[in-house]
């Protein structure tokens, strides 16, 4: 049988440090990006893509922020949703190409998902995730009343609310899908954050769902041997940045529970990612893979990346 795995594509596999983010721009990038997946592909491995949306949700909300005398106004939910539409459109084409420039004949769909939430969520009154650009100074933020957060050296940048996914509306479609070897792309952005009524209708929140999160949910939803988590490090380490850094090939889970316990992942950035690991295989998962986009084909023959698994 083929290894099934949920792979999520970090922030810099559409836009690169520096870049103003163009569609030119992420399409150059997926291009690269999706390279890389080749090695997956030719084993026939079943596969979900998940990606985040940061900078793209930021542009949207800026958009139609500057437009309101123009156009009408947009909910931070209905944004999720288009950086879905965004996002999914040039992921799924760019691999869709790579296929066919392959003589692989796979079919790639991208689902609009909604991921369930609690309508109390907490985060809900306390916004924590950063979107859209860096500004030098909060002077804007401070104009419009909106929330925001000083960011080490980089500047400052908008928050909201980031609810904790729970579930997969469309679970079974995309398990469907996958199963039957189609390459889909969930969760886009974390996902559409919903809540359900207690008659059991779909009520949008408005937040922006943490993707590493999402994809262990996705994970265990579509019960994948192996999540794999491509960012913008290699490894990942203990004392990061710090003259004692040391960087991790093979860790077990408790060693990852013991590392975030003691703070070596911080919530904005490597926590997540260490805390979806953990989720993960504690919920039935065999392996996670930490590792940057370029590595991958190293990473999965296993001499790179960090390699988180039980016992
Ligand atoms: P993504 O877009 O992939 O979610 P993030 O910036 O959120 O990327 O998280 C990855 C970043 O986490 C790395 O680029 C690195 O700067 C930072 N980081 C924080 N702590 C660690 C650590 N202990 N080991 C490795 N990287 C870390
Ligand atoms: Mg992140």
């Amino acid at each position: 049988m083929n290894k099934k795995i949920v792979i999520a594509f970090g922030g810099n596999a559409l836009i690169k440090e520096g870049q103003k983010g163009t569609i030119s721009e992420q399409y150059a990038n997926a291009y690269e990006a999706i390279k890389y997946m080749d090695v997956l592909i030719k084993k026939g491995y079943k596969i979900a893509i998940t990606h985040g949306n940061g900078p793209q949700v930021g542009a949207i909300i800026i958009r139609a922020e500057s437009s309101l005398d123009k156009t009408y106004d947009i909910p931070l939910s209905v944004a999720v949703a288009q950086s879905q539409g965004e996002i999914g459109l040039i992921i799924a084409q760019t691999l869709k190409n790579e296929l066919i420039l392959n003589g692989i004949k796979r079919e790639v769909a991208m689902i609009l998902t909604h991921v369930i939430c609690h309508k109390d969520d907490p985060s809900l009154k306390n916004p924590t995730k950063p979107i859209g650009p860096f500004y030098k100074t909060p002077y804007i933020f401070r104009k419009r009343g909106i929330s925001f957060i000083k960011d080490s050296g980089r500047g400052y940048r908008r928050v909201v609310p980031s609810p904790t996914p729970l579930d997969i509306l469309e679970k079974k479609t995309i398990k469907a899908l996958v199963d039957k070897g189609v390459i889909v792309i969930a969760v886009g952005g974390g996902g559409i954050p919903v809540y359900i009524t207690k008659k059991g209708k779909i009520e949008n929140i408005d937040g922006v769902v943490d993707k590493d999160l999402a994809s262990f949910v996705l994970a265990k939803c579509i019960k994948a041997d192996q999540l794999i988590n491509l960012t913008y490090v290699e490894k990942v380490a203990l004392n990061f940045n710090k003259p004692n850094q040391k960087w991790l090939n093979h860790i077990s889970l408790e060693e990852a529970k013991k590392y975030l316990e003691e703070g070596h992942f911080p919530p904005g950035s490597m926590g997540p990612k260490i805390k979806s690991a953990i989720q993960f295989l504690e919920n039935g998962g065999k392996k996670v893979i930490i590792t940057s986009i370029d590595k991958l084909p190293d990473a999965i023959e296993g001499k790179t990346g960090t390699h988180i698994s039980r016992g």
